[in-house]
């Protein structure tokens, strides 16, 4: 995490998450004000998230200060407790047998769109951008913490392991979720993790074709093709 870039740190290491998860260690009591927060400094380092709050007066209380390293299993999971609170409630609907809009936290008249792929899902949010594009490089420890997660059935909650029957060996991927992806995990698949989401998939896809008739609108088979990376380029042909 050391070298952490404002953008990410803000979508996961901010002054916020940091709180909760001081009062989570019971380190700390109450809700996050102010005056802490601006007395509060939190920096990315390779072995956790550090932390120090300045000691502080307001009239005649006196703050106590503190300084301490969070380790990035609890970060991570403070940042996906987070992210799974605030998927409650967003509105999830279907577009396409992939594709799903999902109402923004903030502004409900904004949509987000989730694409369900065979090996995971991703989002169209910003902060999904950020973490899929920064969090590798940026902060790997946290992505390594988030991979470690698991639930009360001992499922992980963002880790899956699959079988590549190319080079004939398992391969283990951590999959970034955004509140979005979790809502549609949810509310579409039926999936609190990621095994579960791709055991699931098929199932849910074939339901959608069987609902549906044979019929494709054009507009709908360009918007399917659009997410099939592999398939390349679509060239007319020339003779
Ligand atoms: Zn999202």
């Amino acid at each position: 995490m050391f070298g952490i870039s404002s953008q990410l740190a803000s979508q996961t290491i901010n002054k916020n998450t940091v709180w909760k998860c001081l009062v989570a260690l019971e380190l700390v009591s109450g809700e996050i004000t102010q005056f802490i927060s601006d007395r509060m400094i939190v920096e990315g380092w390779a072995v956790g998230v550090r932390v120090v709050i300045k000691r502080g007066y307001k009239g005649i209380r006196v703050f106590k200060g503190l300084s301490t390293i969070i380790s990035p299993l609890k970060m991570a999971l403070q940042f996906m407790e987070e992210t799974c609170l605030k998927s409650r409630g967003l509105n999830v609907t279907r577009k396409s047998e992939r594709l799903f809009l999902v109402d923004s936290a903030q502004d409900p008249t904004n949509k987000h769109v989730v694409t369900a792929q065979a090996d995971g899902l991703t989002c169209s949010c910003m902060k999904f951008k950020c973490l899929k594009n920064r969090m590798v490089k940026e902060a790997p420890q946290l992505v390594k913490a988030i991979g470690q997660i698991t639930l009360l059935d001992g499922n992980h909650l963002a880790y899956t392991e699959q079988f590549n029957t190319e080079t004939m060996e398992m391969v283990g991927k951590i999959h970034i979720q955004c509140h979005h992806v979790r809502a549609v995990m949810r509310e579409a698949f039926n999936a609190f993790s990621s095994t579960e989401y791709l055991l699931n998939w098929k199932q849910v896809i074939n339901d959608y074709r069987v609902q549906r008739d044979d019929w494709m609108s054009s507009e709908r088979w360009s918007q399917e093709l659009d997410n099939i990376p592999e398939l390349g380029e679509f060239k007319p042909k020339t003779r």
